[in-house]
């Protein structure tokens, strides 16, 4: 067994011909099978394309992962995460998967980015590279992207203090955006397609009870205005048809996820909607590559239950690899 040197984000300049196990993604489910494989002594390296974490590192304060009474940060939750991946020898470089090769054995993995582009091979690989936010899809979303448009309340929302804001969506994301947005801004509203929120009732009660935070029910947006800058959102009622604007200076987008799961082969199968299948074992179509975490179908999408995934991921894998040595 061999481990190469260099620690999180260094260049795995010394690895094995075949790494045992390559993870492509150092989110939670990544980062958990690299605990775990590590700890087994399997050669072990993860991929991530920006920081260990994935999407949590974007999460202002965690609640619900146990352990945490008074709730972590994303970014600390992520950092002791991979702090105890690499404790226990595996790797974490940074770049961005964008070719396996199946149709070989040891799979090939292309990674582009850092200085150039670089090739390992894997025995097995754990697919576990998350999702990402959903666009919306409207006039002048991608133009004001940057302008007042976001995706991400913890990086962006300190640039908008005293300023009125929208949130789209009425999922926890969205609510929990909601509720960190108007810790800064003078007034968030949430824009919300239908009646009611998706997000977990103890997120719900604290919007309801946040003076700064209301609501535009039954509305979906139909345009962001703006020239420069965002100006306003447009949107319409979905029973009347009748067009509202609200002006606001920044629109925080949190209509939900999609798989980052475009790179894979065809030989992986995904569903309908792109999320990577597998069976029971969290196994691919294609024997030796598993998948963990919020881009496999029928994943919970929560921190918890991509910890599990990322165990149950690495318990098949052991066995694969012991038979197929
Ligand atoms: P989500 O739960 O899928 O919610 C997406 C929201 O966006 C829903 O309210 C949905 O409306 C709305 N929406 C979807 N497409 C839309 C469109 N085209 N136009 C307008 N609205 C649209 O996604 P998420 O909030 O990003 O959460 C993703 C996963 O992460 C979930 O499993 C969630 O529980 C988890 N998460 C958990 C926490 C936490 O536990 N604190 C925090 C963040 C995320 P409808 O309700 O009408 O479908």
């Amino acid at each position: 067994m061999s481990v190469g040197a260099g620690g999180i984000g260094e260049p795995a300049e010394e690895g094995p011909a075949a790494w045992d196990m390559l993870i492509v993604g150092a989110g939670p489910a990544g980062l958990t099978s690299a605990i775990y494989a590590g700890r087994a002594r399997l050669s072990t390296l993860a991929i991530e394309k920006m920081v260990p974490g994935g999407q949590i590192v974007l999460n202002d304060v965690i609640e619900n992962y146990p352990g945490f009474p008074d709730g972590i940060t994303g970014f600390d939750l992520a950092q002791k995460m991979a702090q105890q991946a690499a404790r226990f020898g595996a790797q974490i470089q940074t770049g961005t998967v964008d070719r396996i090769e199946v149709s070989r054995y040891p799979f090939r993995i292309r990674v582009a980015g850092g200085e150039g582009d670089s090739e390992f091979e894997a025995r097995s690989v754990v697919v576990a590279t998350g999702c990402s936010p959903r666009k919306l899809g409207v006039p002048g979303e991608k133009e004001l992207a940057g302008r007042g448009v976001s995706y991400c309340a913890t990086c962006d929302g300190p640039l908008f203090a005293e300023k009125r804001l929208a949130v789209v969506g009425g999922g926890n994301t969205a609510i929990d955006e909601a509720l960190f947005l108007a810790k800064v801004a003078s007034s968030v509203t949430v824009v919300h397609r239908r009646d009611q929120l998706r997000a977990d009732p103890i997120l719900q009660e604290r919007a309801f009870a946040n003076s700064k935070v209301d609501f535009l029910w039954s509305h979906v947006v139909t345009e962001i205005v703006g020239d420069e800058y965002v100006e306003a959102v447009r949107a319409r009622h979905v029973g009347t048809g009748e067009e509202t604007e609200v002006p606001v200076d920044g629109v925080f987008i949190a209509v939900g996820e999609t798989p980052q799961a475009g790179f894979l082969p065809e030989e992986i199968a995904r569903d309908e909607r792109g999320y990577i299948v597998t069976d029971s074992d969290l196994q691919t179509s294609v024997p030796g590559v598993f998948a963990a975490g919020d881009v496999r179908a029928g994943a919970y999408r929560q921190i918890a239950s991509a910890v599990g995934d990322g165990v149950l991921a690495y318990r098949n894998i052991r066995q694969y690899l012991e038979e197929h040595v």
